[in-house]
């Protein structure tokens, strides 16, 4: 799968990771590269561009820790732009299957697989979850799916609809769904028939079966060897009938496999499964992190990052505790607690994860400290010069003036900033005291 992209983007990484120090220009280069791996894997251009510009944002101005080369660290950049852009917003979770018998709808191109992807689902649903699942097929264009469908059930163990001439999708629906509750079945599953474009009259049909079925899930089955395409035909499917998933099928191929970058973020539909073969096993949940890695190919370059980044956050949470130990506590490092806070759901997400801090969380509620508060005192800390935030103690009644009028407060606001410092600086040094444990279970560094 996506030997094609991964190929390209290794090539590019190769000459990267090989430098020394990284220059923009390289970044720049790179990412030039990656562009073009990208689109002749099909992705999108918007996506590709959006990626691109993600990646060049993140990688200007990134720490980059000793340990790793920059280029190493563009890799771990891209690896996790596209976990993000693969998964999207929202987990879409399992398979919405409780409320027996529940109605799973699938739709899709005569070809992409929907057909052997309804087995697969069905065999994975009773081997995983102990699932009885009956299987209808509503192709009443070509006997041949529903004979395919019936050979497939019989040969996985999971029981079909008996087929009955000239009946029609929505009599085979409704025939589906009081089987399904009569014979006590967990789920039904509607394969509906598949045409070689959208037309009208295929999606009026999948319509009408919807209405009557009102299924849990509509998974969508597309060939994602079509790249672009696959896409197109998502969209329009979701339109017209709104579907609840995807199915991307062939991901074993090594074509171009950028249709699963560009799902989500064109259509925000999630890819629930992709199709690794033809075999009824060959199917597997889409996790975004396993796709990134088959994409980029790098996993260890990945791997040597995280650690290389660990072990930066482990040195700087020692050294931190050992400043604090000695009541070092400065007022950079109250800005970085507070934009921590900020960044961990506010002042009360993060006195609750600090050992002791629980009293000082309510007496700040008491006083009706919030957010806003706490970027106003941000404020104060920024209109101080580098000597008195590494020094408060340099505040004295005319610099308190300065910083106040600079961040448009008062000095009052500033005295209780201080305050607020002094007391911190107190519970440091005694968390301190506690040893290194009991500051890293705090949640700082
Ligand atoms: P339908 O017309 O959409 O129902 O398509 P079918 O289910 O009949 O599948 C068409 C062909 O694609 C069959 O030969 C399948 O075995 C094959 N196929 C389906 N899914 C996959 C997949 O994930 N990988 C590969 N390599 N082949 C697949």
């Amino acid at each position: 799968m996506f030997e094609n992209l991964s190929e390209r983007l290794s090539g590019v990484f190769d000459r990267l990771t090989k430098q020394g120090a990284l220059s923009e220009d390289d970044v720049r280069t790179a990412m030039r590269e990656v562009r073009v791996a990208l689109l002749e894997a099909d992705v999108s251009l918007p996506v590709a561009r959006e990626f691109i510009k993600a990646v060049e944002k993140k990688a200007t101005g990134a720490a980059v820790t000793k340990s790793v080369t920059p280029g190493q660290q563009v890799v771990k950049i891209v690896h996790d732009e596209l976990i993000g852009t693969l998964r999207g917003e929202g987990d879409p979770g399992a398979l919405k299957i409780d409320n027996p018998p529940a109605p799973i709808l699938m739709v899709g191109l005569q070809g992409s697989g929907k057909t052997t992807t309804t087995a697969k689902l069905a065999k994975r649903l009773k081997d995983r979850e102990g699932k009885r699942v009956l299987m209808a097929s509503l192709d009443t264009n070509r006997p041949a799916a529903m004979e395919q469908l019936a050979i497939l059930g019989a040969q996985i163990g999971v029981d079909t609809l008996p087929i009955v001439k000239g009946e029609d999708p929505v009599a085979i629906a409704k025939r589906a769904k009081t089987q399904a509750s009569l014979g006590g079945y967990d789920v039904y599953m509607l394969d509906t028939a598949g045409r070689l474009h959208i037309d009208a009259e295929l999606i009026a049909q999948a319509a009408a079966v919807r209405d009557v079925a009102k299924p849990r899930e509509t998974l969508l089955v597309v060939d994602g060897l079509t790249g672009q395409d696959a896409v197109n035909v998502a969209q329009e499917f979701d339109d017209k009938i709104g579907v609840t998933g995807v199915v991307l099928t062939r991901m074993d191929g090594d074509g171009r496999g950028g249709a699963a970058l560009s799902m989500r973020a064109i259509t925000g539909k999630p890819i629930r499964f992709v199709g690794l073969g033809e075999k009824m096993d060959a199917i597997e949940t889409f996790e975004p992190e396993r796709i990134a890695g088959r994409i980029l190919g790098m996993g260890d370059i990945v791997a040597l990052v995280e650690k290389a980044q660990e072990t930066l956050e482990a040195e700087q949470a020692e050294r931190m505790m050992k400043r604090f130990q000695k009541g070092q506590f400065n007022m950079n490092d109250l800005k970085s607690q507070m934009e921590q806070m900020l960044k961990m759901g506010g002042m009360e997400g993060m006195m609750s994860m600090m050992p002791g801090m629980a009293k000082m969380s309510k007496q700040l509620d008491e006083a009706g400290f919030d957010d806003t508060v706490i970027r106003r005192q941000i404020a104060l800390i920024n209109s101080m010069t580098k000597r008195e935030r590494a020094n408060p103690g340099l505040l004295q009644a005319s610099r308190k003036k300065r910083i106040a009028a600079g961040s448009g407060q008062e000095v009052s606001d500033l005295n209780k900033l201080l305050k607020m410092h002094r007391q911190m600086s107190d519970a440091m040094k005694k968390l301190g005291k506690m040893g290194k444990k009991g500051l890293m279970k705090g949640g700082l560094g």
